[in-house]
């Protein structure tokens, strides 16, 4: 089928085009005004995809040669979760666009599409799989045993692994969003300089728990009145090292418990390359395979949307025109769109 994907829950604008896996067009706005305040300002967020959103689309079909607006079979969309203002932008201009056209809509799970990522890399990967999201709002282990069929596994207590990064590079003073500059500084710096905390590994569970290692970085930091540019990225490589110690075996558990041969990784956090190289380590120690999404495909994009669109489309799967965003919408609700 073609799908017409589009994704405004927080600060991208994206529209994607896509026949089967198959991406035709893809088209991501990102918002850059919350830099300067350091986060995501709502207001800001929906007054941007507003302006945006209609371009983005024109832009998307401009993209992929010879389509038009007709040649689409369905609509899919998120609807959940986000920020209502920046949901309700892309949602009702799809619902226009479904009467407009007469085409069915998809309301689609933010979260959920995130697991469906690697799909657009690898259209040959079936579930079951283990998946482990690590994303701005969410950090899940999660057995996908089929389509919108899956157990979650283990997930954060408190703060999600991107959330702790941002929060981490706020207080070093380094940059927003913080993943991206701790990635790359952490490079130049020694992880066994500073040792903190892997919250969580004792437990025999296999969720997480980020605010403590973030308290933890916190009160290192008060511990002189300044640091050398060589000691805060001893600071980022540190506190890297000890999420992502914590994530790969929580991993390495779950995939002993489940016994899935395959193991996804999605979310903004899958970004990370000490991450990708650790857990890329476990296919020769446990003989399993590791997929990651492309760059562009970790964090919010509308392939990813439409993705979920093409297997709920093969599934039958449409909602009706009623369908409300929903802010705090959890994976496994799907109460919403019947
Ligand atoms: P959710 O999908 O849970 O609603 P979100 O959409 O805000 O949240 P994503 O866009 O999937 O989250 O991911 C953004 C997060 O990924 C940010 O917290 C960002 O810091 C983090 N991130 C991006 N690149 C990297 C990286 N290289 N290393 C670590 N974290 C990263
Ligand atoms: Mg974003
Ligand atoms: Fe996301």
């Amino acid at each position: 089928p073609l799908i017409l994907g589009i994704e405004s829950s927080c600060d991208e604008t994206s529209v994607a085009l896509l026949r089967g896996f198959d991406v035709l067009s893809h088209v991501i706005y990102s918002q850059l005004i919350h830099q300067e305040y350091g986060g995501v300002v709502p207001e800001l967020a929906s007054r941007e995809h507003e302006t945006a959103i209609s371009r983005v689309v024109d832009k998307a079909f401009a993209g992929a040669e010879g389509l038009t607006p007709a040649d689409v079979d369905a609509i899919a969309v998120t609807y959940g979760p986000g920020l209502m203002g920046a949901l309700l932008v892309g949602l009702n201009f799809a619902k226009g666009l479904a009467i407009a056209l007469d085409k069915p809509l998809i309301a689609v799970n933010h979260v959920e599409a995130h697991l469906y990522a690697p799909f657009l890399e690898f259209p040959e990967l079936k579930p079951p799989m283990l998946s482990l999201l690590v994303s701005g709002g969410h950090t899940m282990l999660i057995d996908v045993r089929g389509i919108r069929d899956f157990t979650i596994l283990g997930q954060t207590l408190d703060d999600a692994a991107g959330e702790s990064f941002d929060k981490v590079a706020r207080l070093l003073n380094i940059g927003y969003p913080g993943g991206p500059v701790i990635d790359r500084l952490s490079e130049k710096g020694d992880p066994e300089a500073v040792v903190f905390p892997r919250p969580y590994l004792d437990k025999d569970s296999l969720d997480f728990s980020f605010s403590g290692l973030k308290t933890a970085v916190l009160n290192y930091t008060k511990t002189k009145e300044s640091f050398t540019d060589q000691e805060i990225a001893d600071i980022a490589a540190g506190f890297q090292a000890s999420v992502v110690d914590v994530l790969e075996e929580k991993v390495r558990r779950a995939v002993l418990k489940t016994g899935h041969k395959h193991v996804i990784l999605a979310g903004g956090v899958a970004a990370n390359r000490l991450l990708r190289k650790r857990l890329k380590g476990l296919e020769t120690k446990m003989g399993v395979h590791l997929y990651y999404p492309p760059l562009k495909y970790c964090t919010d994009n509308a392939a990813m949307i439409a993705a979920a669109g093409v297997l709920y489309y093969e599934k039958g799967w449409t909602s009706g025109l009623h369908v409300p965003a929903v802010p705090n919408l959890r994976i496994y609700d799907h109460s919403h769109t019947g």
